[in-house]
């Protein structure tokens, strides 16, 4: 983004430095040291990686809505260290509280929750690889996120690619089972899925169109596939 904005400062004459700095705001949620320990034990159970640190080399980034209507809503979500009482679903497979590195707001606003190379709990199976974003809406499974937030996601996937050279692809969490034994695949447990259809395929779409010329893979097409 920057660059194509320097160059057109440059071709009218206009000296300057770059005019589009993308934005991030921090906002941490609660990463206690309980918190880590959590996330370690997940990673070994779930993962079979023994670590004495949670640190993460992002591969992918995975695109999610929070199907919470409010910003303050879905921050509380992933603020607590343990899950609540109402993730009965998923308790059986770790205590530690889901989590995601990005909330993105109706307006575009983009908060950062946690250091972007340390795991969270987003995307079953690809937590080791992944940056989660997640999106305020999609109550109900009705897809109802804002052009503000497909600017504003395009604009942190550039600047993600640009920090992190190892990241290749980007899906949406609706996509994410789609690498069940692709080598970025890591979950141990068979039984141990989820079925989700957030953040939408017109998100997605718009999304996609927006940073075409980085090139990043989407989900594979089958199963051990390589695309
Ligand atoms: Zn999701």
């Amino acid at each position: 983004m920057c660059r194509v904005v320097i160059t057109v400062l440059l071709a009218a004459g206009i000296t300057g430095g770059c005019a589009s700095q993308l934005q991030v705001y921090d906002w941490p949620i609660n990463f206690s040291q309980e918190r880590i320990e959590l996330s370690k034990q997940y990673a070994d159970e779930h993962y079979g990686v023994d670590s004495d640190n949670i640190r993460i080399v992002p591969r992918m980034i995975v695109l999610h809505w929070t199907a919470i209507g409010d910003l303050a809503g879905s921050f509380s979500a992933f603020d607590p260290v343990r899950l609540p009482a109402n993730r009965s679903d998923i308790a059986g497979a770790g205590q530690v509280n889901v989590s995601v590195h990005f909330l993105v707001d109706r307006d575009g606003t983009i908060y950062q929750l946690m250091p972007e190379t340390w795991m969270a709990r987003h995307a079953i199976g690809l937590n080791y690889v992944s940056i989660g974003v997640e999106n305020v809406g999609g109550v109900g499974g009705n897809d109802d996120l804002t052009d503000a937030q497909v600017a504003a996601n395009a604009k942190l996937v550039r600047e993600l690619t640009t920090r992190h050279e190892s990241i290749e692809y980007l899906i949406g969490h609706y996509e994410s089972q789609s690498f069940d034994g692709h080598p970025l695949w890591m979950e141990k447990d068979r039984t141990y899925r989820t079925e989700k259809t957030d953040p939408g395929q017109r998100f997605m779409d718009a999304v996609r169109t927006e940073v075409a010329d980085l090139g990043l893979r989407g989900a594979p097409s089958a199963p051990g596939t390589s695309s």
